[in-house]
């Protein structure tokens, strides 16, 4: 067990790692932060900021000999960097399973030779592909670029083959993955976190709805039956058992004509899981440190029904929101991410309605939504879900 009092490394100084860093400070460890940006979200937190490339081998030096583990915040956190670190220091997630999500190739890979449910789709590595993917994806369909994809970013929807070929062209043919465009019921994520000794607490399963390909509220109890909510947790379970992964997990499911489906995995903390830190008994964050030293998992269960809205850029476009239309809610939490720069679709912050029964945490971020003036031409709230709870 590594006992707080010790320094803990994290890559990666966005708004992940800016949750972590206080949760480990919380617990009493120092952390060394490594993010190339001056101004990263994490570093007002951390013990110290290395402002330096993942890969630079002098901050990688200055990880191994000063931290007692080191962990990441975002899947493009390089896997050889890891693997390296792993010679010379506890590294949770491994460099393997990070590789695993990093790369949605060999994610779909993984889902298909271990059976989890996921929708039909084909790898697009060059034009000569294109036949092969079409005969088994229907169009239409999605486009998405095997790595460096996030928030609906490096994904297009195709109609045709001529548009499959022409956006293929577009992005320099590099490699892709085609699935089909599936009629989604509704969309659920799963965070769990798993500890070296094999042992898994699972958060209560989220519902979200996303806008422009970046999510925008999360509903948690997700409202759906409790026969779907267990099958979720346990195919998420088996999915961190099948990694053999040691840390922070997210998982995020489709509901189509009433089936799961795995839409893809984050070897972390996930925006859909930022509820926890105001409603559930341990945060991920917490869980996460928890995981990296060796402490015992916290609890996962969840003590008030909670609605998770995301702040973006957007807001901030006739100057600073009004916080107090937020913050005069008893129930409402809300979190800034230290960003200085509001830019459209950037994530500045999230706000967290804690509130019996949920039906009240939905009216608050109703209320709150219509005062920050977000979603404005869009339903943003899930209007749907699978069984009203
Ligand atoms: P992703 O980056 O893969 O998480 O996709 C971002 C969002 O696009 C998802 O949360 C869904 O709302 C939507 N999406 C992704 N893949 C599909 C699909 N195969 N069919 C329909 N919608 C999708």
């Amino acid at each position: 067990m590594i006992v707080p009092g010790a320094t803990l490394g994290l890559l990666g100084g966005g708004q992940l790692g800016r949750m972590f860093t206080v949760a480990a400070r919380t617990l009493g460890y120092r952390v060394t932060v490594v993010d190339p940006d001056p101004r990263a979200p994490a570093a007002e937190f951390a013990s110290k900021h290395l402002a330096a490339e993942y890969t630079d081998a002098a901050a990688l030096d200055e990880l191994a000999a000063t931290c007692a583990a080191v962990t990441t915040e975002f899947e493009n956190a390089p896997a050889a960097a890891l693997d390296a670190l792993a010679h010379r220091t506890v590294v949770r997630p491994s460099g393997a399973s990070v590789a695993v999500a990093q790369d949605r190739r060999r994610e779909k890979e993984f889902f298909a030779t271990n059976r989890f449910p996921a929708g039909p789709f084909a790898l697009v590595e060059s034009a000569a592909d294109v036949d092969a993917a079409l005969a088994r994806v229907k169009l239409p369909a999605l486009l998405k670029t095997a790595r460096f994809g996030y928030d609906g970013k490096g994904q297009a929807r195709v109609g045709s083959r001529g548009e499959l070929e022409s956006v293929f062209r577009e992005w320099k043919g590099v490699p892709c993955v085609l699935e089909q465009f599936l009629e989604l019921e509704l969309e659920v994520s799963v965070v769990l976190a798993r500890a070296a000794d094999g042992a898994v607490a699972v958060f209560p399963i989220a519902e979200n709805s996303h806008a422009r390909g970046i999510l925008d509220v999360t509903v948690a109890p997700a409202r759906i039956p409790s026969a779907l909510a267990a099958e979720a947790t346990a195919l998420a379970t088996r999915l961190a058992q099948g990694l053999e992964y040691v840390g922070v997990l997210a998982v995020e499911m489709f509901v189509v004509g009433g089936r799961l489906l795995i839409n893809e995995i984050a070897p972390r903390p996930h925006n859909s899981g930022h509820y926890t830190i105001d409603a559930c008994r341990t945060s991920q964050f917490e869980q996460q440190v928890r995981v990296l030293c060796g402490l015992p998992l916290g609890d996962a269960s969840q003590h008030t029904p909670a609605v998770m809205v995301n702040l973006l850029g957007d807001i901030w476009r006739s100057g600073e929101p009004d916080w107090e239309a937020v913050l005069r809610h008893p129930g409402a939490h809300l979190h800034l991410y230290g960003k200085r720069e509001a830019r459209p679709g950037r994530k500045m912050g999230h706000v967290t309605i804690c509130e019996e029964p949920v039906s009240r945490a939905l009216d608050v971020a109703m209320d709150i939504r219509a005062a920050l003036g977000i979603g404005e031409g869009e339903s943003g709230l899930p209007a749907r879900s699978v069984q009203r709870g």
